[in-house]
């Protein structure tokens, strides 16, 4: 089955890049896919999910999760200010901090609900302007602002622009890991089902992957 495939191509790829498998966490991207397609990946033992958006969480996953415990939960969409104490609510993980505002007002609703979500700053590689995210000179700052919030940051994260070479986005992001906090290397959450296996010989910690999994299982 397709997720077999897929892990199979993960195992792959760490074994190329000698890497241990287990330090490759795949995130099941169900944005977009109706519960009927997320049971199949569940019963095959999979619970790190991501979605896109607050809502579509919400009408899927309460149900999902009393039916199957264990599972873990990342936001990989933008998320409005006013969605925050939804969001903290919802999910387990936030792979989307992207800006100050969100920083200030996750911090405040994970005190409020006495929550602690691990969170990776979103980094803009491209610095595209009609991208979320912040510009990799800023990276280091925002992460002191964000720890003295009180946030926990698990790592870095990033979407590259789609006409570049992926790879040297994920260069890009391992190294500003490397220096914001060189003792403690943080998580680093790229590639997607076009160049995860690019992005596991960058060092991926976590490869974020929708459509290949879900348009190989249309085939069984
Ligand atoms: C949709 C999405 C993915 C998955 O992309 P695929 O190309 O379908 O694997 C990964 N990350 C983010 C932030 C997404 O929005």
């Amino acid at each position: 089955m397709c997720l077999t495939e897929i892990r199979a191509r993960i195992t792959r790829a760490c074994k190329d890049a000698q890497r241990d498998a287990q330090d490759v966490t795949l995130v099941a991207v169900c944005k977009n896919q109706t519960a009927d397609k997320i049971i199949p990946l569940l019963q095959a033992g999979q619970r790190v999910f991501g979605e896109n958006r607050v809502q579509e969480a919400a009408e899927k996953w309460p149900e999902l999760r009393a039916a199957y415990p264990n599972v873990e939960l990342h936001l990989i969409g933008q998320l409005q200010t006013n969605k925050a104490k939804e969001a903290v609510k919802l999910f387990d993980v936030v792979e989307s901090l992207d800006r100050p505002a969100l920083a200030e007002a996750l911090a405040k609703e994970m005190k409020k609900q006495n929550r602690d979500l691990p969170c990776f700053i979103q980094v803009n590689t491209g610095e595209e302007p009609q991208k979320g995210g912040i510009a990799p000179r800023d990276v280091a700052k925002f992460y002191d602002d964000c720890r003295k919030l009180g946030l926990r940051i698990a790592g870095l994260m990033c979407i590259p622009p789609a006409e570049d070479v992926a790879a040297l986005h994920f260069a890009l992001l391992q190294k500003l890991a490397r220096e914001i906090s060189p003792q403690n290397p943080l998580m680093l959450s790229m590639g997607m089902s076009a160049d995860f296996e690019s992005a596991i010989r960058c060092g991926a910690s976590h490869v974020r992957i929708g459509t290949a999994l879900f348009e190989i299982m249309k085939k069984d």
